[in-house]
């Protein structure tokens, strides 16, 4: 009755404290209130004359012929159940709710039980009903009720066992492993406190106080004192101790036991005694470093050591590595980690971790505004920081989700900033202990030291990783410069090149015409005109003018091509037919050349929408190169296929025309496609369109590119290269594509035949892409 009511002003008293916590430590502290509550009804339960239930002034406490007994234990199982849901909010868990759930059900199951009969029989709550419950006749009553507690104590040593190992920063392991003693007194002193038996029960109801003493101290402190830490140095003076005890016994024994006892004999078994306490002090010493591991007491000649070796080291993965080496020798971490901070304006720090051989650092950035708690104490306070308070501390509560998941992506533990001269050059960071031990505040200052050491080195590693990378920039950007002047050197002969060309080109049949109409005009002074010989000179003439009129044509084509308007006519086509009607006009020369050209695989070919009369103008211009780049008596190949755009994985037609020719320099690929290029010498003019090596104007793939293009396919060519000797061959390859995108020329005002300029699916944009684009997308 009077531990009753201490306990009842104790657990008030826990309950006082309780609330001042309740705005630093949030939601288990309102838990936390909850079971205190309980517990100090459950404990004022006692304070009730043991035959209230009979005292009408009482009666409310009493529905359905509850007993004072009854009543106590039933109180005691809710604390419990509520307790239970305040270790799982503590661990942060899940089912706190879920779990008092349970134990209310269990509650109102035995109570309703106990109302319905008669509470005596039930023998709840009254003297010797648990520990003789076993006995019979069998009380199922505690039987259950034992066996519910049991569970429930299981399932919350579990959760706090779960908590432990899943746990990655050491303060929570500490933490848990601090819940792990309190559980026990809370839930065995529930036990004892309802058994019935007198003398446990006072002996329960303190034990379970004790353990919410613990349970208030664990959740109203942000840091729990370090559990190992205590265990340590308790096990190691008992040991001690026990060693000394041990030895001075042994001594007094030996003295004892001597005929007589002489100062000399005495001196000597002190001595002996002496003597053999040393070796024994070392094995107890040894005893308590395998369980716990040594103190760090190398560490200062280690980080000497690292001072030393660190400036020298300009690499910044070597930095990094020897770095973490320290780290992991010194504080003896798990890992550790050298993150690269780099001030990128007035207002954040970018962050970034720096992964070596030894260091398998995740590939992330973060950014640090200045405004944040992390940046005042890492960078304003020069101070080492937990990832523990990062997460939990009300100081960190604001830092920014994104820059919380940053670190915690991380899997570190513990920073240290590194300033040099003011300015942010990175952090020093390391994962947990090797024993899972929290940092104390002397390793964090030995962290500190280390990376304020590797400052200087850091700077160095970093000034020489900016320069080897602005001069691989220039490198590259030279590299860059070099191969446009190449090309524009190209360009340009082509274009002196086009003067000679043009007027090559325009001068040959201009020639022409001159010479039959001089012909024409001497004829007709003679009187014996036949008209077969006015026809033949005709046609020449008409020869003459076709072929001016196809170069003004392919030149007028290929200026529209820089403007986006050639003319196109949409329709529903094969390529079967576009092929079919490039190739037969070329069908005579194909014969006079005793050239084998075959087609294969163009038959079965989905219809495509295009224009018929610019894709043969196309196909036409690569057959005749394939025609003119290839001697007598060659091959010519033309294959379809039916294939998915290797970047849109849209359906597409392939065709590729193989020729057994000269073939073409790879250095020339792109360049063919270029206005008025073409290989070997500009002075040469065509002698005949389908000749071998007949050049010329070098505008037949320009305008080719640019109507395949304006379809929305590709054209490239691939060679081994140009030899004229061992015929290596060319094949140009075609896409087309099956289905046009919405945007293309199937919503074309057919009747107006201008096709609006080719706009890129996204898939394409980026390469840039618009209709007549001069530029292969080679896939
Ligand atoms: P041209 O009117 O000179 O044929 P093109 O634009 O059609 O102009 O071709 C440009 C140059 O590309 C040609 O001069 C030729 O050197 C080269 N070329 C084109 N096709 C082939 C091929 N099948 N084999 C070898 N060289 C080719």
């Amino acid at each position: 009755m009077t531990t009753a009511l201490w306990l009842c002003l104790g657990y008030a008293a826990l309950a006082l404290i309780g609330v001042r916590g309740l705005r630093k430590a949030g939601t288990p502290s309102r838990w936390l209130l909850v079971t205190l509550a309980l517990m100090l009804a459950a404990q004022a339960t006692y304070l009730l004359p043991a035959d209230a239930q009979a005292d009408p002034a009482y009666a409310v406490f009493f529905p359905g012929g509850l007993t004072q007994p009854s009543l106590a234990v039933l109180a005691q199982l809710f604390a419990l159940s509520v307790f239970g849901g305040l270790t799982l909010r503590f661990l942060m868990l899940r089912f706190s709710t879920g779990f008092v759930g349970f134990g209310v059900i269990l509650i109102v199951v035995t109570g309703l039980a106990v109302m319905q009969g008669n509470p005596q029989d039930s023998g709840i709550g009254m003297a010797g009903w648990l520990t003789d419950a076993f006995a019979p006749p069998l009380n199922f009553f505690g039987l259950g009720i034992i066996a519910a507690w049991a569970a429930g104590g299981m399932a919350l040593i579990g959760a706090v066992m779960y908590r432990f190992a899943t746990a990655y920063l050491s303060e929570l392991i500490n933490r848990a492993m601090f819940w792990l003693l309190v559980v026990p007194l809370v839930w065995m002193g529930g036990l004892a406190g309802m058994s019935g038996n007198n003398l446990l029960r006072e002996a329960g109801w303190l034990l379970q106080f004790g353990g919410m003493v613990g349970a208030c101290y664990a959740i109203l402190s942000h840091r729990v004192l370090d559990v190992r830490r205590v265990f340590r140095f308790t096990f190691a003076s008992i040991l001690s101790a026990g060693l000394t005890f041990i030895v001075i016994m042994a001594a007094l024994f030996v003295v004892a036991a001597l005929p007589q006892a002489s100062f000399f004999a005495i001196l000597g078994v002190g001595v002996l005694a002496t003597l053999a306490y040393v070796p024994l002090r070392a094995v107890g010493q040894f005893i308590v470093d395998r369980l716990f591991g040594r103190p760090l007491d190398e560490s200062t000649s280690l980080v000497r050591e690292y001072s030393q070796t660190i400036t020298g080291v300009v690499e910044l993965k070597e930095l990094s590595d020897y770095a973490v080496t320290t780290l992991r020798r010194t504080l003896r971490v798990r890992a550790g980690m050298l993150i690269l901070a780099t001030a990128e304006n007035d207002d954040t720090i970018r962050v970034e971790p720096m992964a070596s051989p030894l260091v398998d650092a995740p590939d992330l950035r973060g950014w640090i505004p200045r405004s944040s708690a992390v940046y005042r104490t890492l960078f304003e306070q020069r101070r080492p920081m937990l990832q523990y308070d990062v997460e939990y501390s009300p100081e960190f509560a604001e830092v920014a989700l994104e820059l919380k998941s940053f670190f915690r992506a991380l899997r570190m533990n513990a920073y240290a900033p590194i300033v040099m001269q003011g300015q942010v050059i990175g952090i020093l960071a390391a994962a947990n202990r090797v024993n899972d031990e929290p940092f104390t505040p002397a390793d964090l200052e030995l962290l500190a030291t280390l990376a304020t050491t590797t400052g200087v080195a850091l700077r160095n590693a970093r000034l020489v990783s900016d320069l080897r990378t602005a001069r691989d920039q220039t490198e590259a950007l030279n590299r860059d410069i070099i191969r446009t002047k190449e090309r524009l050197e190209r360009l340009d002969a082509v274009k002196t090149d086009f003067v000679t060309i043009a007027s090559h080109e325009l001068r040959t049949p201009l020639t022409q015409i001159r010479g039959y109409s001089d012909i024409l005009e001497a004829l007709a002074e003679s009187p014996r005109l036949e008209p077969y010989q006015i026809a033949g000179v005709t046609n020449n003439v008409r020869k003459a003018t076709d072929r001016l009129e196809q170069l003004i044509t392919d030149m007028l084509d290929v200026s529209r091509l820089g403007l986006d308007a050639m003319d196109m006519r949409l329709g529903l086509t094969t390529i079967d037919s576009v092929l079919r009607l490039s190739i037969e006009p070329l069908a005579e020369s194909i014969k006079q050349r005793e050239l084998q050209l075959t087609a294969r695989g163009l038959r079965g070919l989905p219809e495509i929408q295009g224009d018929t009369q610019r894709l043969v103008q196309a196909f036409r211009n690569i057959i005749l190169n394939a025609i003119k780049y290839t001697p007598d008596g060659g091959r010519i190949d033309i294959s379809g296929q039916l294939q998915q755009n290797p970047e849109t994985g849209k359906d597409e037609i392939l065709i590729k025309v193989k020729d057994t020719g000269i073939g073409i320099d790879p250095k020339n690929h792109e360049l063919i496609f270029e206005k008025f290029f073409r290989v070997g010498d500009p002075g040469l003019h065509s002698t005949g369109a389908t000749k071998f090596m007949g050049a010329g104007p070098g505008l037949g793939l320009t305008i080719a590119r640019g109507v395949i293009n304006g379809h929305g396919g590709r054209i490239w060519v691939e060679s081994p290269g140009f030899d004229m000797e061992k015929l290596p061959g060319t094949t140009v390859f075609v896409t087309l594509p099956v289905n046009r995108e919405v945007g293309g020329p199937a919503r074309v005002d057919i009747s107006s035949g201008k096709m609006p300029a080719y706009r890129p699916t996204p898939a394409e944009s980026g390469s840039n892409a618009v209709a007549f684009d001069t530029r292969t997308r080679k896939g």
